[in-house]
C-alpha cells in the first residue's frame, strides 16, 4: 500500500480495487452481452396534458447480467464509451427501437415516435447518418417517428455539432436536447441548433416543490423553448405537485414515474392503467 499525500491510502483503497475489478469484468462481459441476448430495450411513455395523450416513448437500455442481475445503464454505458463497445451497442439499440416502433404501428397502436439516446461517440461517428438511414430502410420506420436525444455535453465544438445535426435532420428525423440546463450552451448557440424539443432535466424537476430558484430556472427554460419555436418536455415527474407547477408554467409534455416507469416492450400497451410494473 502506497501513501498518497494527505489523502492517505486513497489510491489503493479496497473500494478502488473493487471499482477497477468491476470495470474489467464488466468490459469482458459486455462484449458477450449482445450475442447472449442479455441486453434489452425498455420503453418509457411520454404524455401530453391535459388529456394524457400518448405522444412518444423513450428507449432505455437494460442489461440483465447473468450473475450481477440488473445493471443500470449509468454504470455500464460509461465503460462502453471508454472501450468503444458503445458503437455496437448503440447501433443495436437503434435497430431494436426502430423495429419495435414499426411493429407497434403495424399493430395499430398509436403512431408516435420513439426517442433514442445517442452517445458522444455515436454522435461523432462519421457515417452516422448513413447508418441511421440504413436502419430506417431496413426496419421500414418512417423517419419522422425517430427522435435522437443529444446532450449539451456532446457538443464541444459548436460549428462541428451544428453540421452533424443538420446532416441528421436531412434524414427527416427529429432531434431533442436531453438533460437541458445541466450544460453550458449559450442562448445564441441554442438558437442555431436544429432541435425540435428541449428536455428539462430531472434534477430541476426534483427540487421544484421545495425551491423557488428551481421554479425560476424552469420558467426561463420553458419561455426560451417556446420563443425558439421548440417543444418542451419535463422528465422525471414523480408527483402531482411537480405536474401542477409545470402545467401552470405552460409545460405540457411529461415523462416520469408519476405516469409510468420504463417497461419491457410487451408491457407498454398491455394495460395503460397499470404503472406498477417495470423499473
Ligand atoms: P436519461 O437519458 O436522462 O434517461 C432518463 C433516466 O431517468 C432513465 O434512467 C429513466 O429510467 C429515469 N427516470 C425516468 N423517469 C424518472 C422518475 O420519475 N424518477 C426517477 N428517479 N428516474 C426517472 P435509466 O434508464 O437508468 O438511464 C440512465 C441514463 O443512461 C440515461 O439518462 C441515458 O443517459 C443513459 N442511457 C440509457 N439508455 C441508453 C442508450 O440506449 N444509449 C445511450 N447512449 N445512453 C443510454
Ligand atoms: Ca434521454
Ligand atoms: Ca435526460
Ligand atoms: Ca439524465
Amino acid at each position: 500500500v502506497k501513501r498518497e499525500g494527505k489523502n492517505g491510502y486513497r489510491f489503493y483503497s479496497p473500494d478502488l480495487d473493487e471499482e477497477l475489478l468491476f470495470k474489467i469484468e464488466i468490459e469482458a462481459d459486455l462484449r458477450k452481452a449482445i450475442e447472449r441476448g442479455e441486453l434489452e430495450v425498455y420503453y418509457q411513455p411520454q404524455y401530453r396534458m391535459p388529456d394524457r395523450e400518448l405522444i412518444g416513448m423513450e428507449a432505455l437500455l437494460r442489461w440483465k447480467h447473468p450473475v450481477r442481475g440488473m445493471i443500470p445503464p449509468d454504470r455500464f454505458i460509461p465503460i462502453a464509451e471508454e472501450t468503444g463497445l458503445i458503437m455496437e451497442i448503440g447501433r443495436w439499440v437503434l435497430e431494436q427501437a426502430c423495429r419495435q416502433t414499426k411493429s407497434w404501428h403495424e399493430e395499430g397502436q398509436p403512431k408516435v415516435p420513439v426517442s433514442v439516446n445517442l452517445s458522444t461517440q455515436q454522435f461523432h461517428q462519421p457515417d452516422l447518418e448513413f447508418e441511421i438511414e440504413r436502419i430506417l430502410v431496413e426496419t421500414g420506420l418512417e423517419p419522422q417517428y425517430l427522435e435522437l436525444e443529444i446532450t449539451e455535453s456532446m457538443m464541444m465544438d459548436a460549428t462541428l455539432s451544428i453540421a452533424i445535426m443538420n446532416r441528421l435532420k436531412r434524414l427527416g428525423i427529429r432531434l431533442s436536447l436531453d438533460d437541458f440546463g445541466t450544460g453550458y450552451s449559450s442562448l445564441s448557440y441554442l438558437s442555431m441548433l436544429p432541435i425540435s424539443r428541449l428536455k428539462i432535466d430531472r434534477s430541476f424537476v426534483m427540487r421544484l416543490e421545495e425551491s423557488g430558484n428551481e421554479r425560476a430556472i424552469v420558467t426561463t427554460i420553458i419561455a426560451m423553448a417556446y420563443s425558439l419555436g421548440m417543444d418542451v418536455i419535463a422528465e422525471g415527474i414523480e408527483t402531482e405537485g411537480q405536474l401542477e407547477i409545470l402545467t401552470g408554467q405552460r409545460c405540457l409534455e411529461f415523462q416520469g414515474y408519476y405516469f409510468s416507469r420504463p417497461v419491457p416492450p410487451g408491457d407498454l400497451f398491455l394495460n395503460a392503467a397499470d404503472t406498477s410494473q417495470g423499473m
